[in-house]
């Protein structure tokens, strides 16, 4: 999933507005950013296989991707603000976690439970719907900035230009379409 998990990182913002939107972002985010480098390092692996949304096939991701590791970067990731309260860390953990539980809708069976695990996670749509699962991700985005929103509407303190954000999903999700795509 893409656009769906700033969706998520909005939503948590919108509950607890006084997290940190950059913190929220980098957070929800995090699985995937520590997969580069995990790839990098020989550690994780992912091959181009047409045919795949989104474009390639992640081959083993168990060290950004697994249920326990998850977990770890969860904590880890809550652990460097909890100095901003317990609130703040626990959305932030939440927002590292919302990662792995929307993969999971999307990614075919590549999520182990542990590193090296030999069961795995995934419902697969990226499969099952080659197309499909795009309109699954934008229910997702809609929910997320739609409650974003609203929120801000509600409470000042935050998103003073909650529509652009929203609409900047919002474009990242369409660019991201499986129409718009070679493969
Ligand atoms: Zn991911």
């Amino acid at each position: 999933m893409y656009a769906g998990h700033f969706a998520a990182g909005l939503a948590i913002k919108g509950r607890v507005p006084n997290a940190p939107t950059w913190g929220l972002l980098a957070g929800v985010g995090a699985l995937d950013i520590l997969f580069g480098p995990f790839v990098l390092a020989g550690i994780e692996r992912a091959s181009l296989t047409p045919g795949v949304s989104p474009g390639f096939s992640l081959d083993y991701i168990d060290w950004s991707h697994s249920l326990l590791m998850s977990i770890v970067w969860s904590l880890a990731f809550a652990a460097l603000f909890i100095r901003r309260g317990r609130t703040v860390a626990v959305a932030m953990g939440v927002a590292v976690f919302s990662h792995f539980v929307l993969d999971v809708v999307v990614h075919p069976a590549d999520m182990a439970l542990w590193p090296n695990a030999t069961i795995h996670l995934g419902l697969g749509l990226w499969r099952v719907w080659p197309k499909g699962w795009w309109f699954v991700e934008l229910a997702v985005v809609a929910a997320g900035v739609s409650y974003y929103w609203k929120r801000s509407l509600d409470d000042r303190s935050f998103g003073a230009r909650a529509w652009a954000v929203a609409l900047v999903v919002l474009l990242l999700h369409i660019l991201n379409s499986p129409w718009l795509k070679p493969l």
